[in-house]
């Protein structure tokens, strides 16, 4: 993008790995993206790239042997590849925040044990709070884990794991009997191993199949089946039984600051797709960009762009200084949803009909846009985190 969504103040190593996965994206996601997604094919080929690349252990800290990239790296090379295509982004995603979480929470040899094998992709992280009856209501989860000697047992079911059945590692919240009078303090995350697959994967754990969805296909999104499944204590996160919930917000903290990213990603696409159409595309004697009221959408949809761009920058940067950015991640996952649902909107009003048709690719960001408006939190979720962040600052004396 020549104008829009650029961002100041970059080392020379940021814009380095920007320029080579910008590049990847141009030859080897967008080519690709249409086709794939149609067949709901997983792109198999595209996660290989990105594994040489080193994607997966972007964030994993350098004695670990990931490159030790910041949140707002990270923002911005997820920005990239959800400009390709958002389920590219949505393979790493959830792989990031279990790397995350373990990094932040785990204890030493969880650390030692897991984050090299994902630094490289090996072990590939899946993240699982949702169940069934509950996803924005996260303290009422129903799945328990009732300890038994050195180990837990586990039953109850779990819904929508982004990368469930290509995933070998799953965060896991469950409730634990902790004695606490807040719910919360009840919930235990667990790392379960798991090998790839589909079926009864290991004794007492299912992964049914892939869940078929309206958009963000190629990723496979599923449940998961406890049924008597036994896991060590040793594979309680930071064995902290109860702690549970905060580590699994803070997870969703970054992965906030992710959807925000991608949602930037496909509104940029959007954009450069009408901009584009829009000069090629002539009626009543001219090119359709000249009509105000198109050239009036141009410039809404390249100011909301830049708008989400810049707020989702401010929350990794908050998020990298050690700040925090509950308030911050949440106005930037808002705000980049809404518009980028907005723009793909207009970018597909500005192509008539053709916007219709499967042979363009407005038709597949049509269909992902939704998403992001509900993943990590619905817009009125994020409204409830970012008034009571308010409140709490703004509280009158
Ligand atoms: C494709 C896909 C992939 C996903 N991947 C994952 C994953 O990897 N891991 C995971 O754990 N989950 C995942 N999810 C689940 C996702 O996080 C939840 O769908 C989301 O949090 C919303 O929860 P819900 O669907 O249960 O909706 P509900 O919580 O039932 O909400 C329904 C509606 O009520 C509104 N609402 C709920 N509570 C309130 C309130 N207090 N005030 C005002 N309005 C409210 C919501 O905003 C929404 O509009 C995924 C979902 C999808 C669709």
């Amino acid at each position: 993008m020549a104008r829009l969504a650029q961002t100041a103040g970059l080392t020379d190593i940021q814009r380095e790995i920007l320029a080579t996965v910008k590049d990847f994206v141009d030859k080897e996601v967008i080519p690709h993206a249409q086709a794939l997604e149609h067949a709901d094919e997983y792109p198999a080929d595209i996660v290989a790239g990105m594994r040489e690349m080193g994607l997966f252990g972007l964030t994993i800290p350098e004695e670990y042997g990931g490159l030790g990239e910041s949140l707002l790296t990270y923002a911005l090379v997820v920005e990239q590849i959800a400009r390709g295509w958002m389920s590219v982004s949505g393979v790493i995603n959830t792989h990031f925040i279990v790397a995350h979480m373990i990094k932040q929470h785990g204890t030493d040899a969880q650390k030692r044990h897991y984050l090299p094998r994902m630094a490289t992709g090996e072990v590939r992280g899946a993240f699982s709070m949702s169940e069934p009856d509950l996803g924005s209501d996260v303290a009422a989860i129903k799945t328990r884990a009732k300890r038994d000697g050195d180990e837990y047992v586990i039953d109850g079911a779990k819904m929508w794991l982004t990368n469930g059945g290509s995933s070998t590692l799953i965060a896991l919240l469950a409730r634990t009997d902790e004695g606490a009078e807040k719910p919360h303090r009840n919930l235990t995350a667990f790392l379960v191993d798991k090998p790839a697959g589909f079926g009864e994967v290991v004794p007492g754990l299912t992964i049914p199949g892939k869940i078929e969805k309206m958009g963000y296909k190629g990723v496979d999104t599923t449940e998961a089946v406890f049924d008597g499944y036994r896991i060590g204590a040793d594979k309680v996160l930071g064995e902290a039984p109860g702690q549970g919930f905060g580590f699994m917000m803070d997870g969703v903290e970054v992965g906030r600051v992710n959807v925000a990213a991608r949602a930037c990603g496909i509104a940029i696409r959007a954009f450069e797709l009408a901009v584009d159409y829009a000069q090629q595309r002539r009626t009543f004697g001219k090119p359709i960009a000249e009509h105000q009221a198109i050239a009036f959408k141009l410039a809404e949809m390249a100011t909301k762009v830049e708008a989400a761009h810049l707020m989702t920058v401010n929350a990794a940067r908050l998020k990298d200084s050690g700040q925090r950015n509950d308030v911050a991640a949440g106005m930037a996952k808002l705000l980049a949803s809404e518009y980028c649902a907005e723009v793909t909107q207009e970018a597909f009003r500005i192509h008539g009909g053709y916007g219709y048709s499967k042979e363009y690719e407005i038709e597949r960001l049509m269909r992902e846009a939704p998403f992001l408006l509900i993943g990590e939190g619905t817009s009125e979720i994020q409204k409830t985190i970012i008034s009571r962040g308010l409140l709490r600052e703004y509280r009158a004396r």
